[in-house]
């Protein structure tokens, strides 16, 4: 594990309809093979900031008209999305997207699709995943839009891990989910992290379990980051307390 930084966002800001400023000069460093976590309340522009860096602003209007998004030391900000994916970097949405009519394996099977080093890897990854998620395995027959919640988040996951990124932004994972559940999907994205060397960058709005998972974390309030540190010292400044943890 180092701590270079594999992705920066240097003061970024977003403009929607050309007239509504979303973010105000956002900056972040997520290390290679880390957990960062991006938090804040709804509507603080948790979701904004990584489609900005997986340029998937545009299909909604929105555009970073200042800073810069450097990865790997490029910068990226004015790429194609395609580009990013072809870096290794996958965003995996809020609200899942799976693929309703197709099979869970099949969903998983598409997440495969720029890959060029054969079925018998494919294979082994499909294992890999089924691996993380047994609950997939058990339903890989089943059609993803009848499968739980919990499920299609797994689907959304696992679909990611086939592509064999390097990084994965994931939005908003705990969405909807039962608290048991939630801690599950936390516990695996730990040990991608740790078994597969696969960086994070989450957004949450759910600190108290983020900040348990995340190395560091970085605390959006209406477009800027008002607050970061390691996960370790957030979980203790009295602010995040009093405001995010519910603990007065
Ligand atoms: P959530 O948890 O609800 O996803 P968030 O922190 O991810 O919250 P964003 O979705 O990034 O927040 O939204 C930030 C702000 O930008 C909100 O005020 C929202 O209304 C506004 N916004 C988001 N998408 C658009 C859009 N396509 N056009 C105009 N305004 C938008």
């Amino acid at each position: 594990k180092t701590d270079a930084a594999l992705l920066e966002v240097n003061n970024i800001e977003v403009i929607y309809n050309h007239v509504i400023l979303v973010l105000k000069g956002v900056s972040l460093s997520v290390p290679k093979g880390g957990i960062t976590a991006l938090l804040g309340g709804n509507g603080a522009g948790k979701t904004t900031t990584l489609k900005a860096i997986s340029n998937l602003l545009r299909s909604e209007r929105g555009e970073v008209t200042k800073g810069s998004i450097i990865y790997r030391g490029e910068r990226v900000e004015d790429g194609a999305p395609a580009d990013l994916v072809r870096k290794g970097v996958i965003q995996v949405m809020e609200g899942r997207h799976c693929f309703e009519h197709l099979t869970v394996e099949e969903n998983l099977l598409t997440g495969a699709y720029t890959r060029k080093d054969g079925r018998a890897a494919v294979q082994a990854d499909l294992e890999m995943v089924y691996n993380y998620f047994p609950r997939l395995k058990e339903r890989r027959k089943s059609q993803a839009g009848y499968t739980s919640g919990g499920e299609q988040q797994m689907v959304a996951m696992g679909r990611a891990l086939m592509s064999r990124p390097e990084m994965i932004l994931l939005d908003e994972p705990s969405m909807g989910l039962a608290p048991q559940l939630v801690e599950q999907i936390f516990e695996i994205v730990k040990s991608v992290n740790e078994n597969e060397g696969v960086t994070f960058l989450l957004a949450e709005q759910n600190t108290n379990v983020a900040l348990r998972y995340a190395h560091y974390g970085y605390i959006l309030e209406s477009g800027r980051i008002v607050m970061d540190g390691p996960a370790a010292d957030l979980r203790e400044n009295p602010d995040v307390k009093e405001f995010y943890l519910g603990v007065g």
